[in-house]
C-alpha cells in the first residue's frame, strides 16, 4: 500500500529517466502510453477510465467558430476565460469515481526507483518536494502573489512562484492553482494583478497543450508556421557548445544558462533571452536548444518547450515577429540592472561594477585588471558581434520570406 508518507519520500528522490527525453520517445509517448495501457487492461477485461487531470480545459474542448483549434493567443484567452469558472477547476477529488491512489488492499504502486526515476538534487535547491511541499510552495507563493506582475521579469527577485517542476509532475495540480488565482482576484486588491497576471500564464499553459495536442505530429519537429522550415540554420558546433556551457562572453546569457545547469530550473526571463541568443545571435536551429532544455529542465513539457522555443524563434503560433531580435545586453541591463543574479551565476565577473558587468568587453583594460577579470582566460570574449548577428539573422528571414 503507498501511503502519503512514502509517496512524498519518493518524489524526494524522483527524477524522470532521461531516456524519456529522447526525442524519438517523448513525441507521441504519453498518448502512447495511454493507448498502450488502455489495450492492456482491455486484454484483461478491465475498464479504462481517463479523467482531465494535467490541464484547466481539455485541449478539444475550446475551439474557433469554424471548429478549428486556436492558433492565436489572445483569443483563446478570452474564449478561456469566458468559459473558466469553478466547474473546470472543481478538485477531482469531488468526483466520486476519481479515485487516484490504490485503496487498501488494492495491489501497491511499484516504488519510483523501480519504474526508472532517479535522485534530484531539488532538495538542497530549497525546493520543497512531494505533495506536502508543493502545498507549502503554494501557500508561500499565495503571499506574494501580489507582487507577481511587478517582479516576475527580473531573475534575482522572488517574483515568480517557481512550481513548474510540481505542475509538471502533479504534485500541484493546476486546478489547486487556478482556485488560488480565481480566489485572491475576487478579493480584490492587493492580490488582484498579481493573481490575473498568475492565471494568464496558466492559461498559455493551456494554450501549448491544445497546440501540441491538435498539430502534434506537425510542431514536435517542424516549424509550427511551415514557411519557416526553409530557414537555413547554422551548423556551428563550437558555438552550440559554448551556449550549453554558459561560456558565450554574454554574462545574462551565461548566467541562464549556468542556472539551468545547475539547478534543472532557468527563469522565464532568461528562457526568452538564452533562446533568442541562439537562434538570433548564433543562428543555430531551435531544435537543439529545445533538446537542450528538453534534457536540463526539471519541468520539461513538450508543449511548452516546443511552444517557447518556437516562440522565440518566430517560427510559432502567435511566435515574436522574426525581425524583432532581443539585445543581449540590453535585457541584462533592464532585468539584472546591478547585476546581482549574473554575479550569483558567474562569480569571475563580482568584482566589476553593476554598469560595467553586462558587457565586460567594453571595460577599460585598467579596470579589468582592477577587477581581476582577463578576457579570454578566466571569461570569455563575446563569441559573436550582436549587431552583426542581427543584420545575419536579418537576411536569413528575409531570404526564406522572399521565397514565399
Ligand atoms: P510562473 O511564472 O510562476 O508561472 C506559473 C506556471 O505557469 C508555470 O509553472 C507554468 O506551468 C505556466 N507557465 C508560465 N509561463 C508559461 C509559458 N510561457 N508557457 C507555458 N506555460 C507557462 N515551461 C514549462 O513548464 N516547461 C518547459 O519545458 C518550458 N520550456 C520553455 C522554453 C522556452 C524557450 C520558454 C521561453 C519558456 C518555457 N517554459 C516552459 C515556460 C516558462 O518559462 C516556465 O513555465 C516558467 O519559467 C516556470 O517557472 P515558474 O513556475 O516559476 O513560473
Amino acid at each position: 500500500m503507498v501511503t502519503r508518507a512514502n509517496w512524498d519520500s519518493a518524489l524526494r528522490h524522483a527524477r524522470v529517466p532521461h531516456a524519456w527525453f529522447s526525442r524519438g520517445l517523448r513525441r507521441f509517448q504519453a498518448r502512447e502510453r495511454d493507448h498502450t495501457v488502455a489495450r492492456t487492461l482491455a486484454d484483461d477485461g478491465r475498464a479504462f477510465e481517463q479523467v482531465r487531470d494535467h490541464v484547466l480545459f481539455d485541449p478539444r474542448a475550446l475551439s474557433t467558430g469554424a471548429g478549428r483549434p486556436y492558433t492565436v493567443f489572445t483569443p483563446y484567452r478570452k474564449r478561456w476565460r469566458s468559459e473558466a469558472g469553478p466547474h473546470v477547476w472543481a478538485s477531482l477529488a469531488s468526483d466520486p469515481a476519481g479515485r487516484l491512489l490504490p485503496a487498501s488492499g488494492e495491489p501497491a504502486l511499484p516504488p519510483l526507483a523501480e519504474l526508472g526515476f532517479e535522485t534530484t538534487n531539488l532538495g538542497e535547491l530549497g525546493i520543497a518536494v512531494g505533495e506536502r511541499g508543493g502545498a507549502d510552495q503554494l501557500e508561500r507563493f499565495a503571499e506574494r502573489i501580489g507582487e507577481y506582475a511587478a517582479r516576475r521579469d527580473y531573475p534575482a527577485l522572488a517574483g515568480p512562484s517557481y512550481l513548474s517542476v510540481h505542475l509538471r509532475f502533479g504534485t500541484v495540480s493546476v486546478r489547486q492553482a487556478a482556485t488560488l488565482a480565481a480566489a485572491l482576484m475576487d478579493e480584490g486588491p492587493p492580490a488582484l494583478v498579481g493573481a490575473e497576471t498568475w492565471l494568464h500564464e496558466l492559461v498559455w499553459r493551456d494554450f501549448y497543450f491544445q497546440i501540441l495536442r491538435s498539430i502534434s505530429r506537425h510542431v514536435v519537429a517542424q516549424a509550427f508556421r511551415t514557411e519557416m522550415d526553409a530557414v537555413r540554420w547554422e551548423d556551428d558546433d563550437a558555438a552550440f557548445a559554448a551556449w550549453c556551457a554558459g561560456r558565450t562572453g554574454y554574462p545574462l546569457v551565461d548566467a541562464g544558462m549556468r542556472q539551468l545547469a545547475h539547478s534543472g530550473y532557468m527563469h522565464n526571463r532568461l528562457r526568452m533571452v538564452v533562446a533568442s541568443f541562439l537562434t538570433k545571435d548564433l543562428g543555430i536551429d531551435w531544435r537543439r536548444g529545445e533538446a537542450w532544455f528538453a534534457q536540463h529542465l526539471n519541468d520539461f513539457d513538450l508543449a511548452a518547450n516546443n511552444g517557447g522555443w518556437q516562440w522565440a524563434a518566430s517560427t510559432g503560433c502567435d511566435a515574436q515577429p522574426w525581425f524583432r531580435i532581443f539585445n543581449p545586453v540590453t535585457q541584462s541591463t533592464r532585468f539584472d540592472p546591478r547585476g546581482r543574479f549574473i554575479r550569483r551565476y558567474v562569480p569571475e565577473l563580482a568584482g566589476l561594477s553593476d554598469k560595467e558587468i553586462h558587457a565586460p568587453w567594453t571595460v577599460e583594460p585598467a579596470r579589468l585588471a582592477a577587477a581581476d577579470v582577463r578576457l579570454g582566460e578566466t571569461y570569455p570574449g563575446p563569441i559573436v558581434d550582436h549587431a552583426q548577428a542581427r543584420q545575419r539573422t536579418l537576411a536569413r528571414f528575409d531570404a526564406v520570406k522572399s521565397e514565399d
